[in-house]
């Protein structure tokens, strides 16, 4: 069972926009992305969050499942697409940023990007509840591979800490910032005690990939249902 690919899955807001909008493709309008879960669901595929994968990417399980990843925290998460994987018993991690709870997405203001609210305490508790997961996305959405190593530390084990002071829950998984990353920043996630990174690498994982430089397929409000099977049927990612 070696080389079974698993497919980790990257959304970041689940809400419809208008065609204007800068970087509409972060956006998966609901319905689409509904029917990706269906497609999922019908095909035999379970959607897991990353803590919930992890068993499957040390060989411990074996099935078809896929990892599902929503990054930012967005609040749109919460309200478009949890019923949805409640609905059909998947699961997901969202990277939360910690300073950045119950805010909005200002790291991306320079670029002219839609702010979204980000989901606030209670927001994520009740993410929480219904059986999902959250992981670290840093403590102000900085490219890590643009401050000081003592910096980057802080950004990488003081999010995990202040998630952990926050909702009383161990915090495993993390997702690089804009998937920006070097060795010494992977170095980094590894010893400050998180289990896996995800980064934006295209391509699906198997047992042997690095744990802290996991590849994600991107499914964005372009990606039509073909596509979408491509993406997780066949090695359509794994050489991007
Ligand atoms: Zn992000």
């Amino acid at each position: 069972m070696q080389n079974i690919k698993i497919p980790i899955l990257m959304y970041h807001s689940i809400e419809s926009m208008p065609n204007s909008t800068v970087m509409r493709s972060l956006h998966v309008p609901p319905k689409k992305f509904k029917f990706q879960m269906w497609l999922l669901k019908i095909l035999g595929y379970k959607a897991l969050s990353l803590k919930k994968l992890k068993p499957y990417l040390d060989g411990e399980k074996q099935g078809r499942v896929v990892g599902l990843t929503f990054d930012d925290g967005y609040q749109n998460n919460l309200v478009n697409a949890l019923p949805i994987l409640t609905k059909y018993n998947f699961s997901a991690t969202c990277y939360i940023v910690s300073k950045s709870i119950g805010f909005s997405n200002t790291w991306d203001n320079a670029q002219g990007i839609t702010q979204r609210p980000l989901m606030n305490k209670n927001e994520i508790k009740k993410w929480l509840s219904l059986g999902m997961d959250i992981g670290g996305h840093t403590k102000t959405h900085i490219d890590l591979t643009s401050v000081s190593e003592q910096e980057a530390k802080n950004e990488i084990a003081g999010c995990k800490a202040e998630l952990e002071a926050l909702f009383n829950i161990p915090i495993t998984d993390f997702c690089y910032p804009f998937g920006r990353f070097n060795e010494v920043v992977s170095n980094i996630a590894k010893d400050s005690g998180y289990l896996s990174a995800t980064s934006m690498i295209r391509g699906r994982v198997n047992n042997e990939s690095n744990r802290y430089i996991l590849p994600r397929i991107p499914i964005n409000h372009r990606t039509m249902p073909h596509l979408f099977l491509a993406k997780i049927l066949t090695k359509y990612e794994d050489s991007k």
